[in-house]
């Protein structure tokens, strides 16, 4: 697909059902492509709250757009962000019934190519107004993958040349040009350089094949960004041709390394041993090869082990930092009820369900896929860090540290989430505006005795008390005994919120007293916030002050 920007999946936007079914035919074309749909008007893979702000955070992250809705539409709620040149993505208007497609941005980013695609699976002729697409069948200044081009702003005026009615050759290998309706001659004015070298002053159009490896053999060096820069000088190649950095599997956690392969924009790969014949210099050696290569091909990646937190639920309470790692991973791990909530997943994607009891062998497995060097999620609900796995995670890695070295080879990361305290507070006002602790009523992993002494001392302490993990049909008589307790310490027309469901279809939220509160009201999809001898109502809302007598 030449040029088409596939950093990012593609997002397809809708305001209403009216929209849906072109929506689905779109999205059947494009494996990564999501359905956005305004939350509470249509039912679609990822909800958003606000038009405008949803299409300029998409836009700013360079996510390409299919917006099913007038293009003035978009064109408004984008004017503010055109000013912004470090991102274009690719930006279609198209009819909600499929009757017009109108590329409006991202030309250099493939909206064309986008164009067209669409118009084959609607068959519809795209609206395509870029005049040197028009006369020559394709946007010469965004080449497939594999190359890049050296100079825009040259690459545009060599593209109005062409216009004026001057002839092209090309030197060296561009076969996605065959078919282009060029104005060809073997003494042509103007030339397609294919060249991984530097580009000079009177070069034409020069495309950098991306056929430069980086073998870089002592990583722990901190000069690596540099080192690399002089040897491709050395060597007159430009830093476009360079497809991949490519290091010995000890410098796998090497941040020098990692921080090399961002400022060079290219993947990192890791091997035994140079995946090429080559004499280091100075650490470094370049291999330059006939064809673009595939960086996939070489070696293997360093795997990453991300936790996330999907929130209470409802997709536009899960972070962007989630939603984000979700859609880089190639395996998914959780609970079943939470692996479904983080769907629906594209066909290169795994999820692995397990039982929810199974915490430190799904970690471990977490592990295992991720030093394979695969991009693994694991999921909780709310805020991993809460009760759920990113402690569960650290306690493999610690059990792991004999006999699994390669584990902390792994990247790890552990990515926030809305935790059901907080949704439930937020609900029901702000009953933990002043200090609060958090519990979980769970006698699973720590004695009932240590429970009952905590939840004494939280009482004593006058602190709001957050109850996870409530109530189970295998502990049925508990929570009673917990109130029994706090009842000894605070007043029965202490407020108590109930959350249940919170973010999720068929939430409730119950503001009941102390003296009422049995267990008979909860289940293990409750929260339980007990409020402090300040918390206190105000019309609907409950709320506990942030001063204190
Ligand atoms: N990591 C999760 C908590 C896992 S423990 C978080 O940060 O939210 C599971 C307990 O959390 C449940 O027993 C219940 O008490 C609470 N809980 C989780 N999701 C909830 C929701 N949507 N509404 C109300 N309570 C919820």
């Amino acid at each position: 697909m030449a040029g088409l920007n596939r950093a990012m999946p593609l997002a397809i936007v809708v305001l209403g059902t009216a929209a849906l079914a072109i929506a689905r035919r779109i999205q059947a074309c494009f494996p990564d492509a999501r359905v956005h749909g305004l939350a509470h008007r249509v039912g679609a893979d990822i909800a958003y709250e606000d038009f405008g702000a949803h299409l300029r955070e998409l836009y700013a992250s360079n996510t390409p757009i299919v917006a099913l809705c007038s293009a003035g539409i978009v064109i408004r709620a984008l004017a503010s962000c055109l000013g912004d040149k470090r991102a274009e993505p690719p930006v279609l208007a198209v009819a909600q019934d499929g009757s017009a497609i109108v590329p409006l941005l991202g030309g250099m980013s493939g909206v064309n190519v986008l164009a067209r695609e669409i118009g084959a699976a609607l068959d519809v002729a795209p609206a395509i107004t870029t005049s040197g697409e028009l006369r020559f069948g394709q946007c010469l200044l965004a080449p497939p993958s594999g190359y890049a081009l050296a100079d825009i702003e040259r690459g545009k005026r060599f593209v109005s040349d062409l216009l004026a009615g001057e002839t092209i050759r090309t030197d060296g290998s561009a076969p996605w040009l065959d078919d282009a309706n060029l104005l060809r001659a073997a003494d042509a004015s103007r030339v397609v350089r294919i060249t991984a070298r530097t580009a000079s002053g009177d070069d034409g159009l020069v495309i950098h094949p991306r056929c430069v490896i980086a073998w870089i053999a002592d990583a722990l060096s901190k000069d690596i960004i540099e080192r690399v820069r002089d040897a491709l000088n050395a060597h007159d190649i430009a830093p476009l041709a360079l497809a991949a950095i490519v290091a010995p599997l000890q410098a796998m956690s090497s941040e020098a390394l990692a921080q090399a392969a961002r400022a060079f924009d290219v993947p990192l790969r890791f091997c035994e041993s140079t995946p090429f014949e080559a004499h280091c210099k100075e650490g470094i050696a370049l291999h330059v090869a006939d064809q673009p290569v595939d960086a996939e091909t070489i070696g293997r990646a360093r795997g990453t082990l991300t936790v996330i937190g999907l929130g209470p639920g409802r997709a536009d309470l899960m972070t962007p930092a989630a939603r984000h790692a979700l859609d880089a991973a190639q395996d998914i791990l959780g609970y079943e009820t939470y692996v479904r909530m983080a769907g629906p997943f594209r066909a290169d994607q795994r999820a692995h369900l397990t039982d929810n009891r199974e915490e430190l062998q799904r970690a471990r497995l977490a592990f295992e896929l991720a030093s394979d060097g695969r991009r693994v999620v694991v999921v909780s609900s709310g805020d991993p860090g809460v009760f759920a796995m990113a402690a569960a995670v650290l306690e493999a890695l610690e059990d792991g540290h004999a006999t699994h070295p390669e584990w902390h080879a792994v990247k790890l990361a552990i990515v926030p989430g809305v935790s059901a305290s907080l949704a439930t507070a937020a609900r029901a006002g702000a009953p933990l505006g002043h200090d609060f602790c958090v519990l979980s009523l769970s006698d699973n992993l720590k004695p009932w005795r240590v429970i009952e002494e905590r939840i004494a001392h939280a009482c004593q302490a006058d602190l709001v008390m957050a109850f996870y993990n409530p109530l189970s049909k295998a502990r049925p008589t508990q929570f009673d005994r917990a109130i029994e307790i706090v009842r000894t310490h605070r007043a029965p027309e202490t407020l108590v919120v109930l959350g249940r469901d919170i973010g999720r279809a068929g939430e409730t939220l119950r503001v009941v007293t102390l003296g009422g509160l049995h267990g008979g009201l909860v289940d293990m999809r409750t929260m339980v916030i007990i409020g402090s001898s300040t918390t206190r109502r105000v019309g609907d809302w409950v709320y506990t002050p942030r001063f204190y007598a």
